[in-house]
C-alpha cells in the first residue's frame, strides 16, 4: 500500500461515515436489536442481501459497519468485519477456515491465548498444528515446506518483541497455497501494512492501539473479500459481534490514531535507549534499537516506526520488578497496552500469567522483565519518572 496521503489524514477522513439520512457528521449510535420494514417484499430483498440495509444487529448495523469501512481503508483492505474481542476475532478466523485434516503453522512468541488455539484447541478438531521456534526462520519455512493451509503471524511479538520476516516467510506459504494471517495488534496500520507484504488477512485486537482508551474491548479482520466473507459468515451464526456503541467509541478513537502512534513510537525509542544505558538493566528487547538482533526487517517491514511497547530485564528478578513498578508515578500497573495511558507488568501477571516459572524460563522469559506500554505522556516526564524508580532500586 502506497497512500498518498500522510497517516493523519488517512485517520481523519478515510472511511468518512456521514449519516446517508440525516448528514450528520459523525454517524450516529444506531442501538438498535432489529430494523422495522413496511412491506414484506423490501424487507426480504434486504434479507436476502440483494438491498442495501439492516435487519438484525448480530448480523449488521450502520454505526458498526462505519467502523468496520474505516478499518477497511486503514488497512487498505477490500472489507473487514468486527468483532467483541481480539480473541472472538481470531477465533473466528480459525475456525471459518480451516478444516479437519488441514495443516496450520504458527509461531511460539504468538499472543498466549491464540499459542493455545494451536497447542490445545484446533488439535481437538483434527487440525495439525505446527508451533515453530519464533527466530528459528528456517524451521518455520520447514514447516511450510512439509505442508500448509494456513500460516498465522505476529511480529512483533508479546512480551520479547522478536521479529519475523513476514515477507519472506508468508510468499513461501503462498507457493504451497496457504492463506496468510497477522495478528497486527502491536503495530498497528500506522507502522505496518501486512496487506503489501502478502498477508492475505489482518486481525487487531481494537481493545489495544485502535482504541486506546482503556474504555472497551473489541477485534476487527481485514482483508480479501471472499475470505473476510466466510469469517463474517461464520461470526453471524456464532454471534460474537462488536455492539454500536463501542463502534462508536472506536470512530473516534480511531480519527486520533496516527498521531497517538507517532507520540507512542517516540516515547517508546526514547525510553528504550534511556533504559539501555542503565547499569541495573540487562536487556532491552526493542525493535527500533541497533542492536535487535532483527533491526533490519523491522526497518524494512515498519515503515510507520516501531511501535509503543518494549519490554527489558532488571538485575534483581521479580523481587526487583515488584519494588520498581509501584514506584512509577506515570504508569498503571495493569494487563493491557496500546492506550494513551503508560502501562506496565510483568509476563507473569500478564502475557503468561498462566505458565509456571520453568515454562516462562523456557520460554526465554526471566522473571525480571517489564513489558512497558508508551503512552501519550510528554518523553521527558515517562523518562524522570524511570530514572529515579530504578534509582531508588
Ligand atoms: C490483546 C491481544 C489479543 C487479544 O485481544 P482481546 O481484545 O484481549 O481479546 C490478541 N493479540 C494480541 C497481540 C494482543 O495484544
Amino acid at each position: 500500500m502506497h497512500p498518498k496521503e500522510g497517516p493523519s489524514t488517512r485517520c481523519v477522513h478515510y472511511g468518512r461515515a456521514v449519516d446517508p439520512r440525516t448528514h450528520a457528521m459523525n454517524i450516529p449510535i444506531y442501538e438498535n436489536a432489529a430494523f422495522a420494514y413496511e412491506d414484506l417484499g423490501t424487507w426480504k430483498e434486504v434479507a436476502l442481501g440483494r438491498k442495501a440495509g439492516d435487519i438484525y444487529s448480530r448480523n449488521s448495523n450502520p454505526t458498526v459497519r462505519a467502523f468496520n469501512e474505516k478499518m477497511a481503508a486503514l488497512e487498505g483492505a477490500e472489507a473487514a468485519t468486527d468483532f467483541s474481542t481480539g480473541m472472538a476475532a481470531i477465533n473466528s478466523t480459525l475456525f471459518a477456515l480451516l478444516n479437519p485434516g488441514q495443516r496450520a503453522v504458527t509461531i511460539k512468541d504468538a499472543y498466549g491465548a491464540s499459542y493455545l488455539h494451536f497447542k490445545e484447541i484446533l488439535p481437538r478438531f483434527g487440525v495439525l498444528c505446527e508451533i515453530c521456534e519464533t527466530d528459528d526462520e528456517e524451521s518455520i519455512l520447514a514447516a511450510i515446506g512439509r505442508g500448509c493451509d494456513l500460516l498465522y503471524l505476529e511480529s512483533p511479538t508479546n512480551p520479547l518483541l522478536r521479529v519475523v520476516d513476514l515477507e519472506k516467510l508468508f510468499a513461501a506459504a503462498h507457493r504451497v497455497g496457504a492463506v496468510t494471517v497477522t495478528d497486527n495488534t502491536f503495530a498497528t496500520p500506522i507502522n505496518q501494512h501486512p496487506l503489501a507484504l502478502e498477508s492475505d488477512l489482518v486481525i487487531h485486537s481494537a481493545t489495544k492501539f485502535i482504541g486506546g482508551h482503556n474504555d472497551l474491548t473489541a477485534g476487527v479482520v481485514c482483508g480479501k473479500a471472499d475470505l473476510v466473507k466466510r469469517i463474517y459468515r461464520y461470526r453471524e451464526l456464532t454471534g460474537p459481534s462488536l455492539d454500536p456503541h463501542r463502534a462508536s467509541l472506536l470512530l473516534r478513537s480511531l480519527k486520533t490514531l496516527a498521531i497517538r502512534v507517532e507520540r507512542q513510537n517516540t516515547n517508546a525509542l526514547a525510553v528504550a535507549r534511556f533504559l539501555q544505558s542503565q547499569p541495573n538493566v540487562l536487556r532491552v528487547n526493542y525493535p527500533g534499537l541497533e542492536t535487535h538482533t532483527r533491526h533490519a526487517v523491522a526497518r524494512k517491514q515498519m515503515p510507520g516506526g516501531y511501535g509503543g511497547v518494549l519490554s527489558f530485564e532488571v538485575e534483581g528478578g521479580l523481587e526487583a520488578v515488584a519494588a520498581i513498578l509501584p514506584r512509577l508515578r506515570y504508569a498503571y500497573l495493569a494487563a493491557n497496552l496500546g492506550q494513551v495511558d503508560t502501562v506496565v507488568g510483568p509476563p507473569s501477571t500478564t502475557s503468561h500469567v498462566e505458565c509456571t516459572e520453568e515454562e516462562r524460563r523456557a520460554a526465554g522469559i526471566p522473571e525480571g522483565l517489564i513489558r512497558y506500554s508508551a503512552g501519550i505522556e510528554d518523553t521527558e516526564d515517562l523518562i524522570d519518572d524511570l530514572k529515579s524508580a530504578l534509582s531508588a532500586h
